[in-house]
């Protein structure tokens, strides 16, 4: 009876998360991996002392279907798309913390004591 309106309470916690996580609107998967590189030709400006390499290109790999999907971006396409990428990891800590809170939230709840989840 006591502890009633503590365990009604949804945690502060919880609500910041759902608000945040309902203010990203798009995102992106995969990675960015930005190459600098050597060509096959002997006499090239890549072969010089100190070589100036040819790119940088912006690799987008990312898996469809269980194969990896590798396009090449301009650098101004990376500067538009790069806050989706950043949504992605956003989101992705976002829903293990959700994870977390609702995971200690049922622990109080159902008096379960079991520290499965390892944390502290
Ligand atoms: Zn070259």
């Amino acid at each position: 009876m006591a502890n009633t309106s503590s365990r009604r309470k949804r945690p502060a916690a919880h609500q910041r998360l759902a608000a945040a996580i309902a203010e990203i609107d798009a995102v992106l998967p995969g990675s960015i991996v930005v190459r600098t590189m050597r060509c096959g030709k002997t006499t090239c400006r890549c072969k010089d002392d100190p070589p100036t390499l040819h790119g940088p290109y912006i690799q987008w790999t990312r898996t469809v279907g269980g194969k990896t999907v590798t396009k090449y971006l301009s650098e101004e396409q990376l500067e538009r798309y790069q806050p989706w990428f950043d949504n992605a990891r956003r989101l992705h800590e976002l829903v293990n913390d959700l994870e977390a809170a609702s995971l200690r939230d049922i622990e109080a709840t159902e008096g379960w004591t079991g520290k499965s989840c390892g944390k502290n």
